[in-house]
Order: structure tokens, then sequence, then C-alpha cells
């Protein structure tokens, strides 16, 4: 069972006075059984890959995850914890390269990283550890990442035009000069 407490925290990391997310068709078996349905993506939802760097030399699920926890939404309520789906390490704190799924895609919850409702309703938010305005990802991260958003956009029929950096969405420099977006894109087979 999910407590009340629990259903409001579930919400508490949307965007402030942000509608409700349309829930277009009946929802596939739950996973974990919502407290009014409402929170929980129907299989077939995500429409975005959304990319991101940390911003940081170093860095890991579990330390995104403690400093997400310590912030608030616009309401004063926490976040419920990393705002991200997947982090991909650069070897100070994760492996080069290493993939981890957060809790996010694992319930398969909204995310809180892309400051736009519907971008986090509909994206998968993918953290790749590094401050790409400074340096580059490195090799193993970029093979990784290919690898995954390959693997999703086919999954999810989700074409090179919604693979998209952060400071698509939102006016940031996230994930970074130096972040080669074009070469993500370009290795989503073209519909
Ligand atoms: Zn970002």
């Amino acid at each position: 069972m999910i407590s009340s407490r629990t259903a409001r925290a579930l919400f508490s990391d949307r965007a402030s006075g942000s509608p409700p997310v349309p829930d277009p068709a009946p929802a596939a078996p739950a996973q974990v059984p919502p407290a009014d349905g409402s929170w929980q993506l129907p299989d077939g939802a995500w429409k975005y890959l959304v990319i991101h760097h940390s911003g940081t030399s170093a860095g890991s699920v579990q330390a995104i995850h403690r400093e997400h926890q310590q912030r608030r939404d616009a309401d004063g309520n926490p976040w419920l914890g990393i705002a991200y789906h997947f982090v991909i390490g650069n070897g100070s704190g994760m492996a080069d390269g290493q993939v981890q799924a957060t809790f996010r895609w694992d319930q398969q919850l909204h995310g809180a990283h892309a400051g736009n409702a519907l971008i986090n309703a509909r994206g998968i938010g993918i953290c790749l550890i590094g401050d790409f305005e400074k340096t580059a990802p490195s090799v193993r991260q970029l093979d990784a990442l290919r690898k995954l958003v390959v693997q999703l956009a086919g999954r999810y029929q989700i074409s090179r035009r919604q693979v998209i950096g952060h400071s698509s969405v939102r006016s940031t420099r996230c994930p970074g000069r130096l972040f080669p977006l074009r070469k993500i894109q370009e290795a989503v087979p073209q519909a």
C-alpha cells in the first residue's frame, strides 16, 4: 500500500502549477500499486530522451540522489530524490561508461530533470557525469550512451529529433558545449 503521504510526495517535484498529465489510454498493469493511478505512466508513454551532464567532475547515482533529496520544489515539498532515470559514470564515483538505472526508471516514474512539465512527464532523463563545458565526455561514456539511446529509441519509437539536450527545453548550458549531440542523434536509425 502507498500511504497518502507517499502519494503526495510522488507529486512533489512536479513543476508547480503544471496541469496534470492526461492519461490517454488505459494504463498497462502497474508494477507498483499506484495511489490513484495518475503518477504512473502507461507503457509506451516515453516520447523524448533528454541528455544532461552533471556539471561536476565526479559523481554517482548515490551522490546525486542525496543531493537532490535536499532540494525543494516551488511549493516547498522535497524532491523524491535523483531527478534522472539513468546515470553514466566517468570513472570518478562510478566506473567509466557504467550505466546505472535509478529508482525513477525501475518504478517508471516521471522525471524532475527538465524544468518543463511535459518533458518531465514524457522524457527519459539521462545524466552523464562530467562538466562538458570544460572537458569532453569520455569515449566509454559516449559508447555507453549511444547504446542506451539506440535501445530506448527502438523500444519506444523515439525519433532522432526527440533525442534532445537539456538546453533544447530550458535556458541552460547543459549538457555543455563539448557534448556531441548530433553524433548521438545520428546513431538512431531514421524512421
Ligand atoms: Zn541538465
